[in-house]
């Protein structure tokens, strides 16, 4: 029988993008298989502990074996800022309105050191495990490149000369926080 992982997520992508790097022997499920419409209310302080409160809630609801994620762009200069805030930095969901702000904070700062982080959790019978990826690089000055979403037209991954939203999607995704992530999980999962 194949093994089922419940993802706390309502985007299809998501769901479509995890199933096809877990391949056959795994079922991947959504929130919106179980019909889950509820908000669920990301209150943590970390990352770890947003991931942890969509993976349990999953868990909790349905007992199947659940994966929350959650991430994020933290910048040294400012004091790890937009962190867990990264979605609703300008206070709402606009990539643009995110990036100039995080832009204006930084002004002329010499020190752009940044990277984006992806937090995973498991919650399931055996307990609550974590996986975490990180990608290091620093922000330019202005907007390059249209590619990707977020502020990825602002991020130059280190040992690369070009934003994320100048590289191809299969090029991002390669070295990605998000992949470095997916990449433990499926270690301990054992594939
Ligand atoms: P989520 O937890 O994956 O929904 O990510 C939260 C927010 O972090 C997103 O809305 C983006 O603003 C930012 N973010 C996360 N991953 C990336 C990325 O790969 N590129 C650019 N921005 C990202």
């Amino acid at each position: 029988m194949k093994k089922e992982i419940l993802i706390a997520t309502h985007n299809q992508h998501k769901k479509e993008e995890i199933q096809q790097i877990l391949g056959d022997q795994f079922l991947v499920t959504s929130l919106t298989d179980y019909y889950i419409h509820d908000e669920i209310v990301e209150d943590g302080k970390t990352f770890h502990e947003n991931a942890l409160i969509k993976a349990r809630y999953c868990f909790n609801t349905t007992g199947k074996a659940s994966l929350g994620d959650d991430s994020g762009l933290v910048v040294e200069a400012l004091d790890g800022r937009p962190g867990i805030y990264s979605a609703r930095y300008a206070g709402n969901h606009d990539f643009g309105k995110n990036m100039t702000k995080v832009l204006e904070e930084l002004e002329q700062n010499e020190n752009r050191k940044a990277y984006f982080v992806t937090v995973m959790c498991l919650v399931d019978e055996n307990g609550i495990n974590y996986f975490e990826g990180r990608i290091y690089g620093h922000l330019t000055t202005e907007i390059c490149g249209s590619k990707g979403f977020g502020y990825d037209p602002i991020f130059v991954p280190e040992n690369h000369e070009i934003t994320f939203a100048e590289m191809d999607a299969g090029e991002k995704n390669k070295i990605s926080h998000r992949r470095k992530a997916i990449d433990l999980f499926l270690e301990f999962i054992g594939k």
